[in-house]
C-alpha cells in the first residue's frame, strides 16, 4: 500500500510517505518557538502544527512523486500526546481521507517509536525486548509481533528524557539539556560523583530522586564555592548520565533474564545518547545480546515510524473510522 502519514503528537511536525513498506519522504518541521520558554508550549505547539502541516505534507508528497490519489490509505497519531497538537494533525488526516474517500488508520505514538526499527536494516526479530526512552515516556515492552506488545515496566514519575533535561537545566545548559550534557559528559569522569541508582522491585523505573540528588548536591557545593559548577561541568554531566544509564540497563537486564530474551532494542529520543549507545554494546559482548538501535532520524519523532505502523495496520485490516478522536492517554497494548 502507499501511505501518507502525519505525526503531530508533541512539537514535531512530520509527514512521510511509504510505497510497500519503504520510505519515499520523511519530512519533518520543528519548532524553535519553545526554546526561549524551556518546555514546550502546548497552545503555541498547536499553533505551529497549523502553519507547519500543509506545506510538510505537500513537500512529502513532492518529494515522493505521488500524487494525492494514488494513496491507499492516510495515517495520523492518535495518541499518546498533547490535546491540541494531535487534534491539528488527526482533523487535517480525517478531512484528507473523507475528501479523498480513503481509508483512515490512528496510530498509537509509542508503538511507533518501536516499529521505527522496521523502516531500515537490520530489523529485530520476535520477539524482543524493546526499551522506549524519550521526552515523555520510559518503558520497557516485550515485543511479540508489530501489534501485539506488552508493558512490563514504565517510569513512575519523570520519563528518562525529562531526567536529562531537568538535571542539565540545573547546570544552567539550555532546552532541551540532553543532547548538550551528553556532549559535555565525553570529556567528563562518569564516576567522579557517585548519584543515587533507583532500586526499585520489578521493572519500573523512577528519576526523581535522582533529580533530588543532584539538586541538592549542588546546592551545598555551590554554597561553599560559587564556582563549583563551572569547575566541574564535564565530570557533573558524565555522572549524571552515568546514572540515569545503571537506573535504565539495570531493568532491562533484570527483564531480559527474566524473559529469557537476547534480542534487545532501544528506541525514542534517549536512544540517541552516545553513553546509552555504548554501555548497550558493552552489555552485548558481555550477555551475548544482539542489539538494534535505529538511525537518529527514526528516533526522536517523525512520521516515517507512524507510516511503518500504518503498514502493518493497513495488512492487518486494522482501520479506524471518522469517529475516531485523539486520545492524549493512549495506552499501548
Ligand atoms: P514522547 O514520544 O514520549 O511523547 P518525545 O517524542 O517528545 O516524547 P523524543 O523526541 O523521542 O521525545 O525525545 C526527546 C528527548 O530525548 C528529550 O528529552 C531530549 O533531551 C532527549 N535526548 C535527545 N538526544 C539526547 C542525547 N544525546 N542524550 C540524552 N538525551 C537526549
Ligand atoms: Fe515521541
Amino acid at each position: 500500500p502507499i501511505i501518507l502519514a502525519i505525526e503531530s503528537s508533541c512539537d514535531d511536525t512530520g509527514a512521510a510517505v511509504m510505497a510497500g513498506g519503504k520510505i519515499l519522504a520523511n519530512i519533518v518541521a520543528g519548532q524553535q518557538v519553545h526554546e526561549q520558554y524551556g518546555g514546550v508550549v502546548p497552545e503555541l505547539a498547536s499553533r505551529a502544527h497549523q502553519q507547519h502541516l500543509l506545506p510538510v505534507v505537500q513537500a512529502a508528497l513532492q518529494k515522493a512523486g505521488i500524487s494525492k490519489n494514488d494513496l491507499d490509505a492516510v495515517a495520523f497519531t492518535q495518541g499518546p500526546g498533547l490535546l491540541g497538537s494531535l487534534l491539528v494533525g488527526g482533523m487535517f488526516a480525517k478531512s484528507f481521507a473523507l475528501a479523498l474517500d480513503k481509508p483512515l488508520i490512528g496510530v498509537n505514538h509509542m508503538r511507533a517509536h518501536i516499529l521505527a526499527h522496521f523502516i531500515e536494516e537490520p530489523r529485530p526479530q520476535f520477539p524482543f525486548l524493546c526499551l522506549t526512552v524519550s521526552g515523555g515516556h520510559t518503558q520497557l515492552v516485550v515485543v511479540r509481533s508489530p501489534l501485539e506488545m506488552d508493558i512490563i515496566g514504565q517510569t513512575q514519575d519523570d520519563a528518562a528524557g525529562e531526567a536529562f533535561d531537568k538535571t542539565a537545566k540545573l547546570l544552567g545548559l539550555p532546552y532541551p539539556g540532553g543532547p548538550r550534557l551528553d556532549k559535555l559528559a565525553q570529556q567528563g569522569n562518569p564516576l567522579r560523583f557517585p548519584f543515587p541508582v533507583n532500586q526499585m522491585p520489578g521493572y519500573d523505573f523512577s528519576f526523581s530522586g535522582v533529580k533530588t540528588a543532584v539538586m541538592y548536591f549542588l546546592r551545598q557545593q555551590t554554597q561553599q564555592n560559587p564556582a563549583f559548577i563551572e569547575e566541574n561541568l564535564a565530570d557533573l554531566c558524565a555522572s549524571i548520565q552515568h546514572t540515569i544509564i545503571q537506573t535504565l540497563m539495570r531493568q532491562l537486564r533484570r527483564a531480559a533474564a527474566e524473559y529469557g530474551l537476547t534480542n534487545i532494542a532501544i528506541a525514542g529520543g534517549v536512544a540517541a545518547n552516545s553513553g546509552l549507545r555504548a554501555e548497550l554494546q558493552r552489555l552485548a559482548d558481555e550477555l551475548g545480546w544482539q542489539v538494534f538501535i535505529p538511525a537518529f532520524q527514526y528516533c526522536t519523532d517523525n512520521a516515517g515510524m507512524i507510516a511503518m505502523t500504518a503498514h502493518f495496520q493497513y495488512e492487518a485490516g486494522d482501520f479506524a473510522t471518522q469517529l475516531a478522536s485523539p486520545d492524549p492517554r493512549l495506552k499501548l497494548g
